[in-house]
């Protein structure tokens, strides 16, 4: 394709961008498509002739679309939102053109050097502690990976690195988190080597977070037993529910035993730009490393996850590594993001974040964020006032859990009918919700954070729920 008929086609392709943009709510927000159906449309062979793009766009519209589960719907309440906009798709469309690969400075300074003022800016953002420094990740499952490789070799004074777990007579290095974790922490564990028996799930208190008392209890009792106690997560803002872990307390028990702290603010992060939720912060100041994804809550494409650490050195130190060929004469006086995590090749993700950051800034996103919690509020106090539906825990950010309850249905089959509610509304194609289970109890999860979800939204989406409620029973 050359440059006169990529111009052509590119036009062509931001035409449909905005008509796709302009027009999501149309679709179907969960593809409808039943197993198979999209890989059996495909062609079995490559092509041995290059084709044409408009047929292969076709193809796309026909045969790809039909698959996909809109995730900038308005009516997307499922899992966490993967927050797209405008600025952000406009980053990615430049960085695909520039193609760089931002592994090293020498390879792009300019990627490196944006990328660690950004890493300055959401520092300042969600005012972290001063000591911290950040890192651009492509998830927080690779953060947090990062967190337990550094905490790993930092307690075996990077023996491991260097010799494996042999010389170190295998020492069992313990990992403590909330039964309410995310289960990035336990691949985390089983990838590090340390063995998933090793991540002790600690139980959580009535409000889901960790209970410190047991935390301690379980430290105590591993270390009279041989174990070698390494890390804690702790999770600002649970998958399930965002449950807030008590990160202060955690923080001095993980002084008093010299432990890691790893704070996981994959998703409830963003919400420190807003004065209202400070108390968020409370703690950090023990963290050795925090993570929080601006691809979730702060209108950056997928992927881009914010990793920040206290001690850069033991970062660098675990994950360096310094062949010939990537030998450069500015070493020491730059930053190699290659060294701060585990793959060597990198993307330019700081353009985008560049791009949101100022297209928004700071009180354009603060605004976005508290629309989405006043909508939550307001859907939250609808289901108070229905006699059929309860609130199982209420929204602490832009996230709350409720289920049908009507009165006249014993308890033991609320399970089931709730199960069903939940099949028969994102059959409908008009809303995605999921599910999660809080005490036993079968839940379903609302989360109202997308960029373009607005009161009406919310309220259709409302009486879909009771409409389709109605019809069960
Ligand atoms: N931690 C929490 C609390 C999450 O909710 C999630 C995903 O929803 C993750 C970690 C994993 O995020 P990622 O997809 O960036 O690895």
């Amino acid at each position: 394709m050359d440059p006169k008929t990529f111009r052509k086609h590119a036009h062509d392709l931001v035409d449909w961008m905005a008509d796709y943009l302009e027009g999501v709510s149309e679709y179907p927000v969960k593809s409808q498509v039943t197993p198979r159906e999209i890989f059996n449309t495909l062609s079995t062979h490559p092509p041995q002739q290059g084709e044409p793009f408009p047929n292969i766009f076709a193809d796309f519209v026909n045969k790809i679309m039909p698959g996909i589960t809109h995730w900038q719907h308005p009516h997307f309440y499922a899992y966490f939102p993967a927050n797209s906009s405008a600025p952000s798709i406009l980053g990615e469309m430049v960085m695909a053109t520039l193609g760089a690969q931002c592994m090293i400075w020498d390879t792009s300074p300019a990627a490196a050097e944006l990328e660690e003022m950004m890493m300055n800016w959401l520092q300042q953002m969600l005012d972290l502690p001063p000591h911290f420094t950040g890192v651009i990740q492509d998830t927080a499952s690779s953060a947090t990976l990062c967190a337990l490789l550094t905490a790993r070799e930092k307690k075996s004074n990077w023996e491991i690195n260097t010799s494996g777990f042999g010389k170190q007579q295998n020492p069992k290095l313990r990992i403590y988190c909330s039964a309410e974790t995310h289960s990035s922490i336990e691949k985390g564990v089983k990838i590090a080597g340390i063995g998933k028996e090793n991540c002790i799930k600690i139980p959580v208190d009535e409000n889901l977070g960790l209970c410190t008392d047991e935390l301690e209890k379980a430290i105590q009792q591993d270390l009279s037993n041989g174990f070698v106690p390494m890390c804690v997560v702790g999770t600002i803002g649970t998958t399930s529910t965002t449950a807030i872990d008590p990160i202060e307390k955690i923080g001095i028990i993980c002084k008093k035993y010299d432990l890691w702290l790893h704070v996981d603010a994959a998703y409830a992060g963003s919400a420190m730009i807003l004065p209202e939720y400070a108390y968020l912060r409370n703690g950090l100041e023990h963290a050795d490393s925090f993570v929080f994804n601006p691809h979730k809550w702060m209108l950056t494409n997928f992927d881009c996850s914010a990793y920040f650490v206290a001690d850069t050195k033991s970062l660098l130190r675990t994950f360096e590594i310094l062949p010939e060929y990537l030998k450069t004469h500015n070493r020491g006086q730059v930053n190699d993001y290659r060294d701060w995590g585990i793959p060597l090749g990198r993307r330019f993700r700081a353009l985008k974040l560049w791009f949101v950051l100022r297209s928004y800034g700071v009180e354009g996103i603060q605004e976005l964020l508290r629309t989405h919690m006043d909508l939550t509020r307001y859907l939250q106090t609808q289901i108070e006032n229905h006699r059929d539906f309860e609130v199982v825990f209420p929204a602490r950010f832009n996230l709350l859990g409720f289920r049908y309850a009507p009165q006249n249905i014993p308890l033991n089959r609320l399970n089931e009918l709730n199960q069903r509610l939940i099949n028969k509304l994102n059959q409908t194609g008009k809303i995605y919700l999921t599910h999660t289970k809080v005490h036993n109890r079968y839940t379903l999860r609302i989360v109202i954070g997308q960029p373009n979800s607005t009161i009406e939204h919310v309220q259709n989406a409302w009486q879909l729920i009771e409409e389709t409620a109605a019809q069960l029973v």
